[in-house]
């Protein structure tokens, strides 16, 4: 797998400061796509051990929330096979740190076993690992600058561990309305 850009004490993508890692390749092809560049799967560098371990090394700082999954496509089948041994990583050695995830793929098509494009052997547990996933396309006809960690409207804020739970997607606390008028 290959990554776009690491970006350390990031406030915009999740809760407080944060490490945000932009996998490569992408499927979806929004129209007016933030960074169309990361769709090619060959964007970028190798994401390698010395980038997991950079990674972890930021999480153990205190005032450091968790890290942010974004892309690209975290859930392109190929991006989860490498993505679920670094997660299980991040638990082993920060487990009190959050992390989040972005997906063009919604929890619906995700937990889907019938969706050959993004419902893989890895996916499920790749799902356990995360606190909240911020899913859906971005659609440019909804799109709103107001909406906290989203672009546009369809797009939903889901706490993970209480939608397994219920067996349905529920919405976190973190899904606001808009918040700029
Ligand atoms: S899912 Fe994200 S990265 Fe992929 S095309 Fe849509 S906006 Fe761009």
């Amino acid at each position: 797998m290959n990554y776009g850009n690491i970006k350390y004490f990031d406030i915009a993508d999740g809760v407080g400061v944060r490490t945000t890692l932009f996998v490569s390749g992408c499927t979806h092809h929004c129209r007016e796509c933030f960074q169309p560049e990361t769709w090619d799967f060959g964007f970028g560098e190798e994401f390698t051990d010395k980038e997991e371990d950079e990674i972890i090394a930021s999480l153990k700082d205190d005032f450091v929330e968790g890290l942010t999954l974004l892309g690209g496509e975290p859930f392109e089948p190929e991006n989860q096979k490498a993505l679920l041994p670094f997660l299980k990583r991040v638990r082993e050695e920060v487990p009190e740190k959050s992390i989040w995830s972005y997906s063009g793929y919604t929890w619906e098509e995700l937990n889907d076993p019938e969706n050959e494009r993004c419902h893989t052997e890895y996916t499920m547990e790749m799902l356990k690992m995360l606190d909240i996933l911020v899913d859906g396309e971005f659609h440019i006809e909804e799109k709103n600058l107001g909406l906290r960690f989203r672009g546009s409207a369809n797009q939903r804020v889901i706490d993970v561990k209480k939608s397994f739970e219920r067996g349905e997607p529920v919405l976190s606390e973190y899904n606001e309305k808009e918040i700029i008028k």
